[in-house]
């Protein structure tokens, strides 16, 4: 069994980038800026917000951090969206999910100029992604596809299941998992919470994808002899920690590494390569800037 390491693979894509940068810098050019906007003060954002944040600090970019108010009106933030498309001087920008429930998401994420949209939410950015055209992949598909690939993982005519339909992770990564690409070209059933006799479906599965949220939902009796286990899964338990709390994933790890070839684990595996894809893809934004 091999673990896919999220957290050395992502070190060596923050490593490359930060070159990159070095490079850009030596020219005399500006560094690439990446903004991020908040709404609220709920904790787990907050937290993913900052990592963010600090990520793009320690490759050399610049950052903007934009907290606005919860009580924020649709319009001010839609206005906050324009000045952003606007400024030259900012490559990229994510707005972070989720927003309060008086501003309507779509309306915001559409908003957004595709050519900056980073978080690749925009229907342009998932319309040529489903097209194989280049673009913006969301970072967290995009950082399981990245996984896949630096571990030479063959992917090719094998069934993969993904668990869960979401726009930002299983709907994509069904999508890449089965475009005629390496990695890629395999068979893919997407399952939700409506699909009929699960188990039976991911027990066949050559790669199984597990985005959920629900802790433990894929044990050892589910999975086939052999399988690559990629938990996307993050949910907070409650535990007895200074924190107050840990990280776990849908997988069971512990007895279901013991049958899969691959498998990702939690904390560590899809989570850091979803910061670094971000990156990946400010850089891809400031030089298609700098080519235009
Ligand atoms: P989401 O929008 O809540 O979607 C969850 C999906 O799982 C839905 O499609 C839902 O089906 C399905 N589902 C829920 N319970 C199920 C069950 N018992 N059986 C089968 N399907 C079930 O979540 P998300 O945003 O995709 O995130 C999924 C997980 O990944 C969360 O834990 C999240 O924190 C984590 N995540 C991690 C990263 C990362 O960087 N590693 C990034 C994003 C998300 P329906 O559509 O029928 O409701």
């Amino acid at each position: 069994m091999v673990i896919l390491d999220g957290k050395k693979t992502s070190l060596d894509i923050k490593n490359e980038i930060a070159e990159e940068v070095k490079s850009i810098l030596n020219k005399g050019q500006r560094a690439p800026h990446l903004a991020a906007v908040i709404v609220g003060k709920d904790g787990a954002s907050l937290t993913y917000v900052g990592s963010k944040v600090k990520a793009c600090e320690r490759v050399g970019f610049d950052s903007t951090l934009i907290k606005l108010d919860e009580s924020i009106g649709e319009d001010e933030l839609l206005d906050k969206v324009n000045e952003l498309n606007n400024d030259d001087k900012i490559d990229g920008y994510i707005v972070q999910l989720p927003l309060p429930k008086h501003i309507d998401s779509q309306k915001i994420l559409l908003a957004v100029d595709p050519k900056k949209d980073v978080d690749g939410f925009h229907p342009t950015n998932f319309g040529r992604m489903a097209l194989n055209l280049p673009t913006f992949i969301s970072a967290t598909p995009h950082g399981i596809m990245e996984l896949l690939k630096r571990y030479n993982v063959s992917t090719e005519g094998k069934n993969t299941i993904v668990i869960g339909r979401s726009d930002i992770v299983g709907k994509p990564i069904s999508i890449l998992m089965g475009l005629k690409t390496n990695p890629g070209n395999s068979t893919v059933t997407m399952a939700h919470s409506r699909t009929k006799n699960i188990e039976s479906l991911i027990v066949q599965a050559d790669i199984i994808i597990s985005a959920l949220g629900v802790p433990n939902f894929i044990k050892s009796s589910m999975v086939k002899d052999g399988a690559i286990v990629i938990d996307v899964g993050i949910t907070r338990v409650k535990d007895n920690s200074e924190k107050g709390y840990k990280i776990v994933g849908d997988v069971d790890f512990e007895n279901v590494s013991k049958k899969s070839s691959y498998i990702t684990p939690v904390p560590g595996g899809v989570g850091p390569m979803t910061i670094a894809m971000l990156l990946k893809n400010t850089l891809l934004a400031y030089q298609n800037l700098s080519l235009s």
